[in-house]
């Protein structure tokens, strides 16, 4: 089916589109089909727009990204698909490896996710070759890769699972991601969250990295926006907005 463009819904069935295709590559799993209807009904209530929270956490994100000395994206099935071009051009400016870690692993899908972004420009792909593991996690959910996420002391991980999160935190990362749900394990856990739709959120954080970098900022000045940033406030803040427009729809 063609939507047309001025459907209400058009960007929200047309990323649906993007995820069946991806399912139809290999590339999604099932459960990720389901992990983004759960993503959609966070959206709603953000009136799927980026946020001034977002904003504000998308920025510490862009500081600690800029400040970081091995910083790593970590890709799953729903990243692979919805914006393999945003994480090759957010590697390829920091100059950092994309590393395909997936939860549901089998290694087909590791296989085409990596070529897939290699297809979509991204020259550092990992994760074919896992020869570490990540200490908590049980067998095929623990292994990453030595030059990857294993000694990467910044990690970005959009959609992670909170479990995963929590072990990324053990291991001594600064875990920044990407969830539209300010309630789940994941969000709770990171360092930062930017609660916003992936697809809105990449070109984001990637405009604001260019700009800093531009801009030539300062180390000491990306500290002071990186620390002075808090996730929790920020999470406090994200939900409070969520209830309230949910009261406002209520009394419509
Ligand atoms: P957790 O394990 O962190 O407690 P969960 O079990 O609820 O979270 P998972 O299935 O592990 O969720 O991970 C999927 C997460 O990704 C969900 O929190 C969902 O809200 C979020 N999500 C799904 N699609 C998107 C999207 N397009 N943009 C941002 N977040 C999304
Ligand atoms: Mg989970």
């Amino acid at each position: 089916m063609t939507v047309p463009r001025s459907h209400p819904r058009y960007m929200s069935l047309m990323t649906r589109d993007k995820l069946v295709e991806g399912w139809n590559e290999g590339l999604v799993a099932t459960q990720g089909l389901i992990a983004h209807g759960r993503g959609e009904a966070f959206d709603y209530l953000l009136g799927e727009t980026t946020t001034p929270e977002a904003l504000e956490a998308a920025n510490a994100a862009a500081c600690r990204l800029l400040l970081a000395v091995r910083p790593v994206i970590s890709v799953n099935g729903n990243v692979g698909a919805l914006v393999p071009d945003e994480v090759a051009s957010l590697c390829n400016i920091l100059k950092c490896p994309a590393e395909v870690n997936l939860f549901h692993r089998t290694e087909e899908r590791v296989r085409r996710l990596a070529q897939h972004l290699r297809e979509h420009g991204c020259l550092d792909v990992l994760g074919e070759v896992p020869d570490e593991r990540i200490e908590g996690l049980e067998h095929a959910r623990a292994l990453c890769c030595g030059e990857g996420i294993f000694k990467a002391d910044v990690v970005l991980v959009p959609l992670e699972d909170g479990d995963r999160c929590q072990a990324l935190k053990h291991a001594g990362k600064f875990v920044i991601t990407i969830d539209l749900n300010p309630l789940s394990r994941t969000s709770r856990t990171a360092d930062i969250t930017i609660v916003d739709n992936l697809v809105r959120a990449m070109p984001v954080l990637i405009s604001r990295v260019n700009e800093l970098k531009d801009g030539m900022v300062s180390t000491e000045d990306l500290l002071k926006v990186a620390g002075g940033f808090s996730n929790s406030a920020n999470m406090a803040n994200v939900l409070r907005r969520m209830t309230s427009g949910y009261s406002r729809m209520r009394e419509k």
